[in-house]
């Protein structure tokens, strides 16, 4: 059988690649990627010449089982994402479930991620924290993803996109009231920066721009103090309501 290799390339700045994954890139039979030009721009770069086949979001049942078919045949494949690790917001969890299945060895390289980049400058607590990705598109659902995260202790990480930043912000400041927050844009790439503030703060922000790039969210978690607090009000409410029982 081949070898599943789950290989991150970079989030923006072309030399964070590992040497490993280079070299797997430049092993494998075939290479599985999410935008196939995207890939073909960076594999250029690098010159690298392999077969690729399409694999994203809307293809990727059908394509999975090609995938699969050419492991069991025993070619070795690598799957890349646009940018970052397979995986992670892209395409990446049902193939390698897939392969699981069949008993085909996956291996995953270490590589650049959005979100554990934008943790380690955030200054809040790196040592727990909850990656929430995208929040899904309807806003039931964004309530009540919202509304389990009213007292997490851990800091959490979102990702969104520049056109639905504003909208999250104000649905964060809706729901979660005006935590602080550091928005981490354009990581690795030229136009860096960290806005770092309140999420009232950053609505003035980004409501004065247009905001324009990529973008990772952290929110700080809310400290054991209010948390107790928050506990505290709850214990007495609820022998206030067992007194009036
Ligand atoms: N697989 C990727 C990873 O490992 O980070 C994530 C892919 S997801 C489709 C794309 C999202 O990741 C963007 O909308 C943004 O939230 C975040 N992202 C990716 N590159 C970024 C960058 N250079 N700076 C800030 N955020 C980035």
């Amino acid at each position: 059988k081949g070898r599943l290799f789950l290989c991150p390339t970079p989030i923006g700045n072309l030399e964070d690649i590992t040497l490993r994954v280079l070299k797997i890139l430049k092993e494998v039979e075939v290479i599985a990627a999410e935008d196939t030009r995207v890939t073909r721009k960076l594999m250029n770069h690098y010159g690298i010449k392999k077969p690729l086949i399409s694999y994203h979001e809307h293809n990727k049942t059908k394509k999975g089982e090609e995938i699969i078919k050419l492991l069991l045949e025993g070619r070795d494949v690598a799957l890349v994402s646009d940018a970052g690790t397979p995986g992670i917001s892209d395409p990446g969890e049902e193939l390698v479930k897939a392969a699981i299945g069949e008993n085909i060895k996956v291996v995953p390289l270490p590589g650049p991620s959005a979100f554990v980049t934008a943790l380690i400058a955030s200054g809040f607590s790196t040592r727990r924290f909850a990656f929430e990705g995208f929040l899904p598109k309807k806003d039931k659902e964004r309530e009540k993803i919202l509304n389990n995260l009213l007292n997490e202790n851990r800091t959490v990480i979102f990702y969104e996109s520049p056109h639905r930043i504003v909208k999250f912000l104000e649905e964060l400041k809706e729901k979660m009231g005006n935590r602080r927050v550091v928005i981490a844009r354009e990581l690795t790439k030229i136009h860096e920066e960290f806005f770092r503030g309140t999420v009232e703060e950053a609505l003035l922000k980004f409501n004065a721009e247009e905001p324009r790039g990529e973008f990772v969210i952290i929110i700080e978690g809310v400290s054991k103090e209010e948390t107790d607090d928050i506990s505290l009000e709850n214990v007495k409410e609820k022998a206030l309501e067992k007194v009036r029982e």
